[in-house]
């Protein structure tokens, strides 16, 4: 251990930075005021916990993090485990001189999702498929009760990425490829941390929550790595100003405005066009993180770097060190090299290369949401809520999200939803895989195939409901049967992977194909998509009656069955375009040439019978959307565009051209901002191109 830390403990009584009752101001420069530089290092230090080994360099390095992080070694698989093992962890911590709890983090991107047995929601493009956003503020909720009821107060969460290409391996991190879409979701934050001004952080069950990755990720050119092992993960974005400001900052103004308490810059760079610079890390960026996010935006939390990313910085290691503290990353992400990184840092302080009143704000900031989360009054887990985690009533949060997620694509012939009497036979390589249903990171960061922890999948489900028969490869005897339903789709993965042609493509697996064409030729049939992003289904739609994008919804096949069976109506609409072909990617709402398969807002519904209506109609409710617009009443607003939304789908069925897709789809875009009106007269365009 460093010489500069003796392992004493100090007569805590009566400093100020102990006292509760003071303002987190005062006892932030109170403690601040006592620490050493090797103090102040350590705190901006976070390593992962399987390095630590049974956590002496906690207490020698003065660690102020530790995570279980995506590649981590095995973690836990009980509440109990989990807190048990975070308490050994922070009694280290308070064997330090000033005894600085440590903050411990983990990825919960959809529920606990490290932990076996907890309740997983639909990964974030299901989220935004529910366009639900007090539901969404609920399953971050659930996943903050259950991440501190096993001690853990940080989740790097939500990620606030506006994926633009779904070759990018982490498309399913994202809530959708419109920002405005994305900001409607970040109601997520409140549900994760409570409320805006971080008063609530101390509660046993919130977090602080990680809006992740600063900035543009993804908006990362295919084929734009400089490293080769990725093909679009960790590339570069390459964008105007006026694009980065309202394709991809705009959710981080939400998000500040919201209260996030840290922000984890991107792993890839960044290519400002006109500004001469050419493509810069994001993490080198001070430009972004100093200048925009805590200067422009007003940033008051902590910028935590990517697992890591200071390593892919230009230069030697100090190079990187000094890069990445001067543009204003807080603390590093540095699993393995936490020694390297405080000597060094010390070193670059010393030198005078990164100056004291820098570190001073990095560590206030860190600081400041330690005494928030109450970790110095209680820096031990507080287990009351465990009873919680997988619970009835936090499952029913994740199965409405489920059921809320799915999206009707097509439904010839009426054939969703099915009917009780009706004798169902299911295959297809998902309809009986919790893992491929939960997808990447659950339980290991890449998530697995099969049974990996407690849940109900879509067969599971089904078999409650109706009467069904399954036979996963389709080779059972198909005659006889009213309806079948052939559940297809990817196994999991989790970031760089998503590149065509190495087994994660956009295409359904030859098996898939071979199940979907021998049960839609034998009866009618409905196919479900269990996948992260979009899959090409090209000219086969034709010989599927109905077609549903299930993403990946997570533990609750039960919710999957709900909507199939009618017990809830389809209410999900698409959250990114649904490509027809490799050719066109990428292809956003708002592109020039936009001829889609299914356009970005597409989404049947089962909801009521669908509306009357023509050109006149159409009118009407613009006219009538444009006083509710006026009148502030979002509502009123919002319930015109989707009856205007109905009556142009019922007529386009499924010929969607580019003439009905572009309107469309930019209608939904209108109505997310607000604007009714305008939103309403798009779709009355769409329906011209139809009549
Ligand atoms: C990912 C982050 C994640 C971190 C820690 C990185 O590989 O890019 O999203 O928070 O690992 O697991």
């Amino acid at each position: 251990a460093p010489a500069e830390n003796p392992q004493v403990v100090i007569d805590a009584h009566g400093l100020p930075y102990l006292d509760a009752k003071l303002p987190v101001k005062r006892r932030v420069a109170d403690l601040l005021s006592r620490m050493s530089p090797a103090e102040k290092a350590g705190q901006m230090t976070q390593a992962e916990r399987g390095a630590v080994g049974e956590g002496a360099d906690v207490t020698g390095y003065d660690l102020g993090s530790l995570l279980s992080g995506g590649g981590s070694t095995p973690t836990p698989n009980t509440p109990g485990a989990w807190a048990k093992m975070i308490d050994s962890f922070q009694l280290r911590a308070q064997a330090t001189r000033l005894q600085i709890p440590l903050v411990y983090g983990v990825d919960a991107v959809h529920g606990h999702n490290n932990l076996a047995g907890a309740t997983i929601m639909p990964h974030n493009i299901g989220i935004g498929a529910t366009r639900d956003p007090q539901l969404a503020e609920r399953t971050g909720a659930v996943t903050a009760s259950e991440v501190r009821a096993t001690g853990v107060p940080w989740d790097f969460a939500p990620c606030l990425c506006v994926s633009r290409d779904e070759r990018w391996g982490r498309a399913y991190e994202s809530f959708g490829e419109d920002p405005a879409l994305v900001e409607s979701m970040e109601t997520i934050i409140q549900g994760l941390q409570g409320r805006s001004d971080g008063r609530d952080l101390s509660r046993a069950d919130k977090v602080l929550a990680t809006a992740k990755h600063f900035v543009g990720d993804g908006g990362t050119e295919y084929g734009s790595s400089t490293t080769g092992t990725y093909t679009i993960d960790q590339g570069v974005t390459k964008v105007t100003r006026q694009q980065l400001d309202a394709v991809h900052l705009a959710p981080y103004r939400t998000a500040v405005d919201r209260g996030v308490g840290t922000v984890m810059p991107s792993y890839s760079s960044l290519d400002i066009l006109g500004d001469g610079q050419g493509p810069v890390k994001m993490h080198a960026r001070a430009d972004m993180i100093n200048g925009v996010l805590k200067g422009r935006m007003g940033f008051d939390g902590f910028v935590i770097s990517d697992w890591n990313a200071i390593d892919q910085l230009p230069g030697d290691y100090p190079a990187h060190v000094r890069t990445a503290v001067n543009a204003g990353v807080d603390m590093m992400m540095v699993p393995y090299s936490y020694k390297d990184f405080t000597a060094t840092l010390l070193d670059e302080v010393r030198a005078g290369r990164v100056s004291g009143k820098r570190i001073d704000d990095a560590v206030s900031r860190i600081l400041t949401q330690k005494f928030r989360l109450g970790l110095f009054e209680h820096p031990y887990a507080d287990t009351a809520n465990a009873s919680r985690i997988g619970s009835a009533a936090h499952r029913a949060v994740a199965r409405q999200a489920a059921a809320e997620s799915q999206v009707l694509l097509k439904n010839a012939h009426g054939v969703l939803p099915l009917r009780k009497n009706q004798k169902v036979y299911v295959a297809g390589s998902n309809a009986d895989d919790l893992g491929n249903q939960t997808g990447g990171w659950t339980i290991t960061w890449q998530g697995a195939s099969g049974t990996h922890t407690q849940g109900t999948t879509i067969l599971d489900a089904m078999r409650k409901d109706g009467d069904v028969t399954y036979s996963k490869d389709a080779s059972a005897p198909t005659s006889g049967y009213d309806v079948g339903v052939v559940v297809v789709g990817e196994t999991p993965y989790a970031e760089g992977v998503g590149d065509v042609g190495n087994g994660h493509d956009l295409q359904l697996s030859a098996a898939d194909k071979a199940a979907v064409d021998k049960v839609c030729a034998a009866m009618r049939c409905a196919v479900l998509i269990v996948s992260g992003r979009p899959q090409l289904i090209g000219d086969r739609l034709g010989g599927i009656d109905a077609l549903v994008a299930s993403w990946l919804p997570g533990t609750e096949g039960d919710g999957v069955a709900d909507v199939l069976y009618g017990k809830r109506p389809f209410t999900g609409r698409l959250p990114v375009t649904w490509p027809r072909s490799e050719a066109q990617l990428p292809i956003n709402v708002g592109d020039a040439s936009y001829d889609p398969q299914f356009p970005y807002g597409w989404g049947l519904t089962t909801l009521t019978k669908v509306p009357q209506g023509g050109a006149g109609t159409l009118r009407a409710l613009a006219a009538a959307a444009a006083v509710a617009e006026r009148a502030g009443a979002d509502q009123a607003g919002r319930a015109l565009v989707a009856k205007a939304r109905l009556i142009v789908q019922q007529k386009a069925g499924q010929n969607i051209t580019p003439a009905v897709a572009k309107p469309f789809a930019d209608a939904d875009h209108l109505s997310l901002t607000g604007r009714y009106g305008a939103a309403v007269q798009r779709l009355e365009t769409a329906w011209k191109a139809v009549d």
